[in-house]
């Protein structure tokens, strides 16, 4: 069993009607077990065009998934909720991505992990920070208060959104 945490967004679709069916669909998985999830959060897109914000949340699981069958797993969900791959960055109904997997660092053709892009994102490390007791510390030694420290929280905001579970 592995502790690893994964990130949800949307901004097509309902977004918190996404998440919710994402994390439900997670849920059912019998390999994977949810164990913490963050508040919601809105964020401003980055991607190419005017695009409707995201709603974004992190999650920790406990799995016996390999990483690239949680990939798999994942991307099975995205597709399940009509996750359309089109432009890089485009507007989306559903994007999972695999931050951290225990201490593992993985560079293979379909999976980077942890995360190449985390480091630089605030929709990912305040939610992870949220759900994380610690301070945690990443596989190439840098940690996540020192990350935080380096990033603005500009352009994102904790939502009042219940939880997802409820
Ligand atoms: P970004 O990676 O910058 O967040 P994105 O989420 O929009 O962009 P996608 O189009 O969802 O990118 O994914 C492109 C490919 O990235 C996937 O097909 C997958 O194989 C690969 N990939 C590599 N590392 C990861 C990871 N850690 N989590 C999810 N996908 C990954
Ligand atoms: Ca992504
Ligand atoms: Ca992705």
């Amino acid at each position: 069993m592995t502790f690893a945490y994964i990130s949800l967004g949307s901004n097509l679709c309902d977004p918190k009607d996404q998440l919710r069916k994402a994390l439900t669909a997670l849920e059912q998985l019998p390999d994977i077990d949810v164990k913490r999830i963050s508040s919601l959060y809105r964020s401003a897109a980055v991607g190419p065009g005017i695009q409707p914000n995201y709603l974004n949340a992190v999650l920790l699981l406990a799995t016996d998934l390999s990483p690239t069958a949680l990939l798999d797993a994942t991307q099975q969900i995205e597709r399940n909720q009509g996750r359309v791959r089109g432009v890089r960055w485009g507007a989306r109904t559903l994007d999972i991505d695999l931050l951290l997997y225990g201490d593992l660092q993985i560079d293979s053709t379909r999976l980077t992990v942890p995360h190449p892009r985390m480091q630089q994102r605030n929709f990912v490390l305040y939610p992870l920070r949220e759900i994380s007791d610690t301070n945690l510390v990443l596989p190439d030694g840098s940690d996540l208060d020192t990350l935080l420290q380096q990033c603005t929280n500009a352009d994102l905001i904790r939502t009042e959104y219940p939880l997802l579970r409820i």
